[in-house]
């Protein structure tokens, strides 16, 4: 493999990737930022404090522009830290370009409610024939919570029987209301019903309908919701021998107030409506006013806490229940790089990933998801470059 990466979409995620993979010049020997506006990617540079790195303008809507863009770039492999939508355009330039794909999302329509794996997936054999590897949501949620389960897994469990993924946000950032990463994403993802896996089959429930108090390690005891999230979709299908698994987020009282108001009232849909001739989409109009993620870190106090916990048999068939966590400090990672946690959390995961698969230490043909990878050089590479881990069993 060689040295070359570009990274698209400069947001809250890609300015934190470009810092981390920055500092590691002998394996991100070039580095190509690019984004919808050029300035985004010239204050990410300025961050890394790196001059030979290269920046652009793109749209990575069109797979024309993209290519115009990788002819200059010439990567070898493409970090895509944009929004979901734009991960079939940049896929499709990567298959005609010759270059490697790695994301932290699956595709989502712009205007269907929803996301999952399955136009991505059927790139597979397109991706194999070219002798080419993408690698699907290697954020930290989907990401290391699948690579916390391929760990698990590898070395403990001989048989896993129920997961429970666990994202707890006890950080503070003094708004009244605000997401902590891109607000339109964050919204589509918990404002649809939520399921989870049991037996062979997804149960459905209305939004937010079930909820119980957890005891987070670093954070404390906090209400968490049972939500719809995409790891689900790709463990069941790489680990069959999951009987149940479920995904649980917290929020605040006073944030989900705000949520409820703002659905009652008509600005999270996400069909167009016309305002004096002007066609506008209600939840983009919210995300344009309200304050920008990448932007929250100076202000927001206080630690995550994101896991999972396994309960099956151990490799001799006994029972087992384990779990295994990271805890990250808000104002830490805004010393490390200037941003909150979130951003944090899923940049180093997707640096990671990058680092592997330029080193040709994750290597396959086709598009794969993280959990299908020896989880051990992750592991080792993740704790060393911001994110400890802990296990433990229970
Ligand atoms: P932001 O909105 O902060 O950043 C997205 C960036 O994408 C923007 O800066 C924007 O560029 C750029 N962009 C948008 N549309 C285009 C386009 N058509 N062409 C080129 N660039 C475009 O989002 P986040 O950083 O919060 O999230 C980034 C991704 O990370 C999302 O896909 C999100 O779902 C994912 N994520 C994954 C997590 C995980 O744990 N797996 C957790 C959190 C987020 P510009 O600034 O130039 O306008």
């Amino acid at each position: 493999m060689g040295n070359r990466a570009t990274i698209i979409g400069l947001g809250g995620v890609g300015s934190v990737v470009a810092q981390k993979a920055g500092r590691l010049g002998d394996v991100f020997g070039q580095i190509t930022l690019a984004s919808r506006n050029e300035k985004s990617c010239e204050d990410a540079k300025q961050k890394t404090g790196r001059s030979d790195i290269e920046t652009a303008q793109v749209n990575a809507d069109s797979v024309d522009d993209l290519l115009k863009l990788f002819a200059e770039s010439k990567p070898d492999l493409v970090i895509n830290t944009a929004l979901p939508y734009q991960d079939l355009t940049i896929m499709e330039a990567c298959l005609r370009y010759g270059a490697d794909y790695l994301d932290t999302a699956n595709y989502e329509h712009p205007d269907r409610e929803g996301f999952e794996y399955k136009e991505q997936w059927a790139l597979h054999d397109r991706f194999k024939d070219a002798g080419l590897m993408a690698l699907l949501g290697c954020g930290f949620d989907p990401g290391q919570t699948n690579i916390y389960i391929a760990h698990m897994k590898k070395h403990h469990f001989g048989k896993m029987r129920q997961i429970e993924i666990l994202d707890a946000n006890g950080g503070d950032h003094g708004l009244p209301f605000a997401t902590n990463f891109n607000l339109e994403i964050n919204l589509r993802e918990i404002t649809q019903p939520g399921r989870f896996y049991k037996n062979g089959e997804w149960v459905k429930i209305a939004p937010l309908s079930i909820h119980e108090e957890f005891d987070f390690p670093g954070v404390g005891i906090r209400n968490k919701y049972l939500i719809y999230h995409e790891e689900m979709e790709s463990l069941v299908k790489n680990f069959p021998e999951i009987e149940q698994i479920r995904f649980w987020m917290t929020f605040g009282e006073q944030y989900l107030t705000y949520l409820e108001v703002l659905q009652n009232v008509g600005m999270t849909r996400i069909d167009k409506v016309n305002v004096d001739g002007a066609e506008v989409v209600p939840l983009k109009v919210l995300q344009t006013v309200m304050p920008n993620p990448a932007n929250l870190g100076k202000r927001t106090k206080g630690k995550t806490c994101i896991g999972c916990i396994i309960e099956g048999e151990d490799k001799n068939g006994q029972p087992k229940k384990m779990y295994t966590y990271n805890i990250c400090d808000h104002q830490e990672a805004f010393a490390d790089v200037g941003s909150q946690a979130i951003s944090y959390t899923t940049a180093v995961p997707a640096m990671v990933g990058a680092k592997l698969m330029l080193e040709g230490k994750w290597r396959g043909e086709g598009v794969f998801n993280v959990e299908e990878f020896d989880p051990d050089p992750f592991m080792k590479d993740v704790a060393e470059y911001g994110l400890p881990w802990q296990s433990k069993e229970i």
